[in-house]
C-alpha cells in the first residue's frame, strides 16, 4: 500500500464521489498529490456498491416524483427532468472519457442500457401521465420516449405488468435510452486507475477519526485498523466523501458551516425474486406513483439489475427504522451521538413538524412480508410470495437544516457544504445521488480549484473529459450538440452500436 505523506487532497471515503473527485482533479492536473482514507477493507462497499441502491441512472425519464403535479393548466412541469437529464450525461461524457482514454475497461460491468418506464393505473393517473409525457417528448432529451394506454403494447414492453391485472385504467411511458449503473463498479475502476498514478495513494481499513485545521492545512488522523495506530496526515484541501460518515466528521471539523446540521438515517430493504423464469421475463426499471407519504426515494420500482455478472430482478425499496448512519462499519449509536446543541432543537423541530412522515416511517418498519407483496401487486399483481426474500439495501443519511423562522427541513436532496476558505468541501443527502455524482464534483472543482480550469490547458483538459461542461445543452437551439455528445458517451460505453 501506498501512503502520501502532506499530499495536496486528502479523500475520505471511496465511494461514487470521492472517485470521481480523486480521477477527475489528477486528470486535470497530474502533478497533484492525493491520499485517499477508507474504513471498510474493501473499496465502495457502502451506498455506492451495487446492492445498496437500486443503480438507476437517473436522468428524469421514468421517476415520478421529479415531476409530481399537473399545472394549473393542466400541463406538467418538466423543468426538473430535464436539469436531471443534463446532469447524468455529465456523469455519462466522464465515464465514456474514463473508457476511451483507457484507464477504465470492460464498461458493461458498470453500465448497461435499460428501458425506463413510468407505469401509473386510474384515470387520474393516466391523464397526468399523457400530459407529463406531451411535456418531455417536445424536448430533445426525451423526444424518443413512447406513450401507451394499450394493453398489449404494455404487455410487449413489460409483460409483469399486466400478469393478473384487473380492467383499470393504465398507462405507461417508454424510453429504451435508459440505464443500470453499478456506482460501486466505476468507483473501484477509477480508483484503481487513480492508486497507480504517481503522488496518489490510496488505504483501504483506515478510518478517519480525526479532523481539524492547524496552521492554515487540515490535520486528519487515520486509525489503521489492521494494527490499531493512529497516522497523521496533513493537507491543504480535504474532501469529505464519506457518505453516512460525513456528518461526524463535519462536526468534528468545527467549521461554522456545519453549525446546525443534524442527519437523519432511512434504512431500505428490496425484495429479491429468486425464481429465475420471472427474472427472464422482466427487461425494466418501473417507476411508478409515490404511496402515501413516502418519501420521494422510497418511491418503490420494480427493476432489472446487472450485479455480479448476473441478470436478477428486484423490487423496493422498502424504508427500515435505523440509528445507525452506515450499513457496513455503522453503530447504533451514529445517531444520538449526532445530536448536538446546535442542532437539537431542529431535529426536535422536525420531527413535530414531519409527522406524516414518522407515521409512515413506522408504518414501514411494522411491514410484514403480506404488506410488502400487496405493495409489489400494484406494479405485479400475479407475484407470489414464496418467490421472493427481503434484503437489506443501503443507509441514507437525509441532511437536516435549520431554515430561518421554520421549523427546519429534511433535505432530500444532495448538499455540498464549503468553509468560505474552500479548502474543506463535505457532501451530504442522497438523492439524485450517485446519477448526478460528477455534476456534484464539478461543482467542487469549480469553487475551490478554479484555478484549475482558469489556464487554457486546464480548460481543454476538462473539455476533453466532460465536453458539455461549460454549455448548456437544454436550449433547443443547442439540440445538435446534445446529440452528438451523447452520440460519442453512448458508443464508448457500450449504450448503443458506433
Ligand atoms: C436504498 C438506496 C437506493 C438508491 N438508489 C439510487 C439510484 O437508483 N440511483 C442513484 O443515482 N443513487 C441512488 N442512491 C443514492 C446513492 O447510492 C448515493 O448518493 C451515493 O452512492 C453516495 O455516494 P458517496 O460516495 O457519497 O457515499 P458512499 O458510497 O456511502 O461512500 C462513502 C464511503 O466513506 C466511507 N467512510 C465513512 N466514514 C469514514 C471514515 N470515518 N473514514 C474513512 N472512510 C469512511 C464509507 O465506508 C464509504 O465507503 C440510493 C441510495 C440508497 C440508500
Amino acid at each position: 500500500m501506498k501512503h502520501i505523506e502532506n499530499p495536496d487532497i486528502i479523500l475520505i471515503g471511496s465511494g461514487i464521489m470521492s472517485s470521481n473527485l480523486g480521477t477527475l482533479l489528477k486528470r486535470l492536473d497530474p502533478t497533484l498529490t492525493i491520499q485517499l482514507y477508507e474504513v471498510t477493507d474493501g473499496l465502495a462497499q457502502e451506498s455506492s456498491d451495487g446492492w445498496n441502491n437500486a443503480g438507476t441512472g437517473h436522468a428524469g425519464i421514468c421517476e415520478l416524483s421529479y415531476t409530481p403535479k399537473r399545472e394549473a393548466d393542466g400541463s406538467v412541469n418538466v423543468s426538473k427532468v430535464i436539469e436531471i437529464f443534463e446532469q447524468f450525461e455529465h456523469s455519462k461524457q466522464f465515464w465514456s472519457y474514463a473508457v476511451g482514454s483507457g484507464m477504465v475497461e470492460r464498461p458493461s460491468e458498470f453500465i448497461n442500457p435499460l428501458q425506463h418506464i413510468s407505469f401509473v393505473h386510474g384515470q387520474e393517473q393516466v391523464d397526468f401521465l399523457k400530459a407529463r409525457y406531451e411535456g418531455m417528448v417536445a424536448h430533445p432529451f426525451f423526444s424518443s420516449m413512447e406513450y401507451t394506454t394499450d394493453r398489449d403494447k404494455i404487455a410487449t414492453w413489460a409483460p409483469l405488468l399486466l400478469e393478473g391485472r384487473g380492467d383499470v385504467p393504465i398507462a405507461a411511458t417508454k424510453m429504451d435510452a435508459g440505464t443500470d449503473v453499478n456506482f460501486g463498479a466505476i468507483s473501484r475502476k477509477l480508483l484503481q486507475w487513480l492508486g497507480q498514478q504517481d503522488g496518489c495513494g490510496i488505504a483501504s481499513a483506515h478510518k478517519v477519526v480525526g479532523l481539524k485545521k492547524k496552521n492554515g492545512r487540515w490535520e486528519v488522523e487515520a486509525r489503521d485498523l489492521k494494527t490499531n495506530e493512529v497516522c497523521t496526515n496533513h493537507a491543504k484541501f480535504v474532501f469529505v466523501g464519506a457518505g453516512g460518515g460525513s456528518l461526524g466528521l463535519l462536526q468534528k471539523s468545527g467549521i461554522p458551516e456545519a453549525k446546525g446540521l443534524g442527519g437523519f438515517p432511512i434504512g431500505g430493504q428490496w425484495l429479491i425474486c429468486d425464481s429465475p423464469e420471472i427474472v427472464a421475463k422482466h427487461e425494466a426499471k418501473v417507476y411508478g406513483q409515490a404511496l402515501d407519504a413516502a418519501p420521494t426515494m422510497a418511491v418503490p420500482h420494480l427493476d432489472t439489475r446487472m450485479l455480479d455478472g448476473k441478470k436478477t430482478l428486484l423490487f423496493g425499496p422498502f424504508a427500515a427504522w435505523t440509528t445507525k448512519f452506515l450499513h457496513k462499519k455503522g453503530s447504533i449509536t451514529d445517531l444520538p451521538f449526532s445530536i448536538r446543541p446546535d442542532n437539537l432543537t431542529t431535529l426536535i423541530n422536525i420531527g413535530i413538524s414531519n409527522l406524516e412522515l414518522v407515521r409512515y416511517l413506522i408504518q414501514q418498519g411494522l411491514q410484514s412480508m403480506a404488506d410488502r407483496m400487496k405493495v409489489l401487486h400494484v406494479f405485479y399483481p400475479a407475484a407470489q410470495a414464496k418467490d421472493w426474500r427481503l434484503i437489506d439495501a443501503g443507509i441514507r443519511v437525509q441532511a437536516i437544516k435549520k431554515t430561518d423562522g421554520l421549523a427546519g427541513i429534511v433535505h432530500y436532496g444532495t448538499e455540498v457544504i464549503t468553509d468560505a476558505d474552500h479548502s474543506i468541501s463535505a457532501l451530504l443527502g442522497a438523492s439524485p445521488g450517485a446519477s448526478v455524482s460528477v455534476n456534484i464534483i464539478l461543482e467542487v472543482i469549480k469553487k475551490c480549484f478554479p484555478h484549475l480550469l482558469a489556464t487554457q490547458e486546464g480548460h481543454a483538459r476538462m473539455k476533453e473529459m466532460i465536453p458539455t461542461y461549460d454549455e448548456d445543452i437544454k436550449l433547443l437551439a443547442n439540440a445538435r450538440r446534445f446529440q452528438e455528445v451523447n452520440q460519442r458517451a453512448e458508443e464508448l460505453l457500450g449504450l448503443r452500436r458506433a
